[in-house]
C-alpha cells in the first residue's frame, strides 16, 4: 500500500505565503508519475493563528494559493488536531521561519513518533538562532564576519548603558554594520547601519522582534549558496549565486518578482566552488542538520575570501527556489528530490 505523506504547511510565521507556494510544488511532485504509485498525499494546513486544518481545507488552500482567513470558525482549535493526523506515515513539514523551521514543530513530530523530513530538534533550533549557529560555526573553524551579540534588555535599558554599547559596536565592528534579530528569516527586522543614529534605530527595531540581537560587520561581497542533501553522508550541490540591484538582499528584494536573479552555476572559479561545497558539508554537520539545508556564503571577490553567512534547514521549496533548482542543475529532478527526502526521513528512524 502507499505511504501516506503528511504535507504540513502554512504556519505562524512571516513566511506563511512562501510556505503555501513550497507546499504547492511538493504536492505537485507527489502526484508525478513516479511518486503517485508510492505516495498518497495528506495535506494539513496550519493557519496564521496556529490552528491546524484538515485535508479538505488544506487542499483548497493549495488550489487557491491564498492563506485562509483566521476569522472562519470551522477550526478544530489550536491543540486539537484534525483526525487525519493519525493516518500519516511520514511528515513533510515545509514551514519556514519561527514555529516551523526552529525545532518547535520538530519536537511535536518527534513526540508523535512519526518520521519527518529534515532536521531534528537540535539541528533546527541551532540553525534558526543566528547566535547559536555562529557559535557552532566558529567551533567548526568556519570563517565568518566579526560580530557581537546583545540582548533586548541591554538595548532597552536606560541611556547610561546605550552610549557605551554604541561606542563598543563602532570600535569593534565599524560601519556599515548589520543589525539582526537572532531568530527570524527572510531578512525581517534586519537593517544596515551606516551612522550612529541608524545604528540606534536599527537596534531598537531589532529588539522589538527578538530578545537576542546580533550585530555584524558589513562585507561587500557576492552572495553564493549551496544545497546539501543527505543524513550522515550528505552531498553538496553545485553552487548558485544571487544577484540583485538593491542595497542588500532585503525582504522586498527576496519576494518581489524580478528583483533578484539566480545564476546557476555561479560564475566563480572552480576551486572557490569546491571550497564552498566543503564548507557547506561542515556547516551541515556543525549544527547537526539532517535531510536538507541550504548554506549561504559571502564571496569577497577581491581577496578570494569565502565567509559563511548562514544555514537554512527548511529553505524555500517553490519551483523557482534556489534549493530545488540547485539540485536540478546537479542532476536530481524536483520529483526525485522529494522522493529522496522522504526516504531520508525513513532512514533516520531505523
Ligand atoms: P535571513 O536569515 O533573514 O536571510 P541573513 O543573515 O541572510 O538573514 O541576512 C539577509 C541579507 O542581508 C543577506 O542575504 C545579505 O544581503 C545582507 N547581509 C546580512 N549580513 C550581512 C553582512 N554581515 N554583510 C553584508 N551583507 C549582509
Ligand atoms: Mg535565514
Ligand atoms: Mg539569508
Amino acid at each position: 500500500s502507499k505511504l501516506r505523506v503528511g504535507l504540513l504547511f502554512g504556519g505562524r510565521s512571516g513566511e506563511h505565503e512562501v510556505s503555501i507556494n513550497s507546499a504547492k510544488a511538493i504536492a505537485k511532485a507527489l502526484s508525478s508519475e513516479t511518486n503517485a504509485t508510492k505516495y498518497q498525499l495528506i495535506p494539513i494546513y496550519i493557519r496564521k493563528d496556529g490552528c491546524w486544518q484538515a485535508p479538505e481545507i488544506a487542499q483548497a488552500v493549495l488550489e487557491s494559493g491564498k492563506p485562509l482567513s483566521t476569522e472562519s470558525d470551522d477550526s478544530v482549535g489550536l491543540w486539537q488536531f484534525p483526525p487525519s493526523v493519525n493516518e500519516v506515515d511520514v511528515w513533510f513539514p515545509i514551514l519556514h521561519g519561527p514555529n516551523g523551521e526552529d525545532g518547535t514543530l520538530q519536537g511535536l513530530l518527534t513526540l508523535m513518533q512519526v518520521p519527518y523530513v529534515g532536521s531534528g530538534v537540535l539541528g533546527s533550533a541551532v540553525g534558526m538562532d543566528k547566535i547559536a549557529m555562529k557559535t557552532a560555526f566558529k567551533q567548526a573553524g568556519l570563517p565568518q564576519v566579526p560580530y557581537m551579540t546583545l540582548t533586548r534588555a541591554q538595548i532597552w535599558s536606560n541611556s547610561c548603558v546605550f552610549p557605551k554599547l554604541g561606542d563598543e559596536i563602532e570600535q569593534t565592528l565599524g560601519y556599515p554594520c548589520f543589525v539582526k534579530p537572532a531568530n527570524l528569516g527572510s531578512s525581517v527586522g534586519i537593517a544596515k547601519a551606516r551612522t550612529r543614529s541608524e545604528l540606534e534605530t536599527a537596534l531598537d527595531a531589532a529588539a522589538s522582534y527578538d530578545r537576542r540581537i546580533i550585530v555584524e560587520a558589513g562585507v561587500s561581497a557576492r552572495e553564493v549558496e549551496c544545497a546539501v542533501l543527505g543524513n550522515d553522508n550528505p552531498k553538496a550541490s553545485i553552487v548558485g549565486e544571487i544577484t540583485f540591484n538593491s542595497d542588500f538582499y532585503d525582504y522586498e528584494t527576496k519576494y518581489t518578482d524580478g528583483r533578484a536573479q539566480l545564476l546557476i552555476p555561479a560564475p566563480i572559479p572552480p576551486q572557490i566552488a569546491a571550497q564552498i561545497q566543503e564548507m557547506s558539508l561542515s556547516a551541515f554537520a556543525a549544527v547537526d542538520a539532517a535531510g536538507l539545508a541550504r548554506v549561504d556564503f559571502f564571496y569577497v571577490e577581491k581577496t578570494g575570501e569565502v565567509l559563511i553567512n548562514e544555514i537554512n534547514t527548511l529553505p524555500g521549496f517553490t519551483a523557482f527556489s534556489m534549493y530545488p533548482q540547485l539540485w536540478e542543475a546537479s542532476g536530481i529532478q524536483f520529483p526525485q528530490l522529494v522522493d529522496q527526502l522522504i526516504q531520508l526521513a525513513l532512514e533516520r528512524c531505523q
